[in-house]
C-alpha cells in the first residue's frame, strides 16, 4: 500500500467531538510502525445537514508517522476517516444509504432525490451512484467473505447488491459506514 491510498477508518465522534481511536493503539498503514503516530490537521467539509451551508463537518484528522526520534517511523502522513463519510465525495454514506434504499423499493435516482429532499445536486448522486456500479464486483466479493448473498428478486446488480449490504449488516443503521468500518476501506475506493 503506498502513502497516498493509506487510510483508516473510525467510528462517529462521540459527545465531546472526538473521534474514537486512541493513536497509541493504531500502527502506521504505510510502514507498521507502532508508538509513532501523531496527531496532525483536522479534516473539514461542508455539513449536508446545514441548509445554508455554513455549517462545517469533521470529516476525519490527518496523521503523521514521526521518522524522528528513536521510533524511527516513515515519516508520511495519512488519513483516518469517520466511517459516515464517503472519502474525496461531498455526499456522506448515510445520504447515498438513504438514495440506495429508495432504489431498492422501486424508485428512481431523480425521484428519491426529491423524494428525500436531498442536499446536493441530482448530478453529484448520479455519479456516485455510477462510481458505485464500477465497483460492485469488488465489493461483493469482499461481503461474501462476510456473508452470503441474500435471495433475491433483484435483476440489476446494484440492489443485489444493497441487499448484501443490509444482510451483512443486519443491525447497523447505515451499511455504506458499517462496511467501510469493518473493512477498513473506502467504500467508493
Ligand atoms: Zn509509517
Amino acid at each position: 500500500m503506498d502513502a497516498k491510498s493509506a487510510q483508516k477508518i473510525c467510528g462517529q465522534p462521540g459527545r465531546a467531538r472526538k473521534l474514537p481511536f486512541l493513536l497509541k493503539q493504531l500502527c502506521c498503514p504505510n510502514c507498521g510502525a507502532a508508538e509513532t503516530l501523531n496527531r496532525h490537521s483536522k479534516l473539514y467539509g461542508n455539513d449536508p445537514a446545514d441548509r445554508r451551508g455554513q455549517g462545517r463537518l469533521q470529516r476525519g484528522q490527518r496523521v503523521w508517522c514521526s521518522d524522528r526520534g528513536e521510533r524511527g517511523g516513515c515519516g508520511c502522513s495519512f488519513s483516518i476517516f469517520v466511517a459516515e463519510v464517503l472519502p474525496r465525495h461531498t455526499v456522506s454514506g448515510p445520504w447515498l444509504w438513504r438514495v440506495l434504499q429508495e432504489l431498492l423499493g422501486g424508485g428512481s435516482t431523480k425521484a428519491a432525490c426529491e423524494g428525500l429532499q436531498a442536499p446536493f445536486p441530482l448530478e453529484t448522486i448520479y455519479h456516485l451512484v455510477t462510481r458505485l456500479r464500477e465497483r460492485l464486483s469488488q465489493i461483493r466479493s469482499r461481503l461474501s467473505c462476510r456473508c452470503q448473498p441474500p435471495a433475491s428478486a433483484q435483476s440489476d446488480p446494484l440492489l443485489q447488491t444493497v441487499e448484501h449490504l443490509r444482510a451483512s449488516f443486519p443491525k447497523g443503521l447505515c451499511s455504506t459506514a458499517d462496511y467501510q468500518l469493518h473493512f477498513q476501506m473506502p467504500l467508493l475506493e
